[in-house]
């Protein structure tokens, strides 16, 4: 069994993003930014765009968060949205999810300039995806391509078996997996919280892909003897012992999983990682205009 280590692979990407954007403002170029929108004090969507920034800085990036309070309207936002479409020196734009109830969120990601939309979310870039154009890839289905091609895992003709259909996770991976490409040339099936009997597919599958959130669900008796396991889950779990009085566990119970996958991702360490770093390539994309 094999590691998918996403620590170890997104510290060389962001190495190799620090070489490019030390190169081009050398040769008088602008430093790519990223701006970033979270409202409201959610503690999950706080890290995450702490995490963000933080990448940001260590790839030499320009960053700007902007906060508000979780009473902001949606009008009040989708102006300041519009404001930071307009700023020449931002590349990208990201607001972080979820958002406040009040607030519609399609609505949000419809104002982003899809120019400036390094998530991926805006449905002109969706649509490319679908059809296999170029654009801004979700930044978690994109980390997890990378992932499979770092280790030169082969896809075609691979039965892929995704767990979850969200429209950040499952839908995006599932269309790319599907695309004819490399990574992909998959045939898949898309597993939800209405398909009966989910280890029929999982026990068939060559390639899983666990994005539903549910801690430890895809168990070692679900997978089959050398399947490549990807764990996208991050589910924050009460525990006493770590300062931060919790510690994060994936969708895949990695004991009984690990002694029959050829590969696997660990929790943390393996998709979060990749994520965002993903992010950080489109954010480059976006400062050369591509
Ligand atoms: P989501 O929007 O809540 O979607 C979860 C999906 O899983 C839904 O399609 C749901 O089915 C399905 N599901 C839920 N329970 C199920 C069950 N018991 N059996 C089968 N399917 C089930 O979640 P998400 O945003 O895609 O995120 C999924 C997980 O990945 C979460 O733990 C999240 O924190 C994590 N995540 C990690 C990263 C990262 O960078 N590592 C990035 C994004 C998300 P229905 O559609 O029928 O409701």
């Amino acid at each position: 069994m094999v590691i998918l280590d996403g620590k170890a692979t997104s510290e060389k990407i962001k190495l190799e993003i620090a070489q490019l954007v030390k190169e081009k403002v050398a040769a008088g170029g602008k430093r790519p930014h990223l701006a970033a929108i979270l409202v409201g004090n959610d503690g999950a969507s706080q890290t995450y765009v702490g995490n963000k920034e933080r990448a940001c800085a260590q790839v030499g990036f320009n960053s700007t968060l902007h906060r508000f309070p979780a009473e902001i309207s949606q009008e009040e936002l989708i102006k300041k949205i519009q404001e930071i479409n307009g700023n020449d020196d931002v590349d990208g734009l990201i607001v972080q999810l979820p958002l406040p109830e009040h607030i519609d969120e399609d609505a949000i990601i419809n104002a982003i300039d899809p120019s400036k939309d390094v998530d991926g979310f805006h449905p002109v870039n969706v649509g490319k995806m679908t059809l296999g154009l170029p654009t801004f890839l979700p930044a978690t289905p994109y980390g997890i391509l990378r992932l499979l091609d770092e280790y030169g895992i082969e896809t075609s003709g691979k039965h892929c078996v995704i767990i979850g259909r969200s429209n950040i996770v499952g839908r995006p991976l599932a269309n790319l997996m599907s695309l004819k490409d490399y990574p992909g040339d998959c045939t898949v099936t898309i597993c939800h919280s209405r398909t009966k009997n989910i280890d029929n597919y999982t026990k068939q599958a060559d390639i899983i892909i666990a994005a539903l959130g549910s801690p430890g669900f895809v168990k070692g008796d679900m997978v089959r003897e050398g399947a490549v396991v990807v764990d996208v889950g991050i589910t924050r779990v009460a525990d006493t012992s770590k300062k931060s009085g919790y510690r994060l566990e994936g969708d895949v119970d990695f004991e009984s999983v690990a002694s029959k996958a050829s590969y696997i991702t660990p929790v943390p360490g393996g998709v979060g990682p990749m994520t965002i770093v993903s992010l950080m390539v489109n954010t480059l994309k976006a400062a050369e205009g591509k």
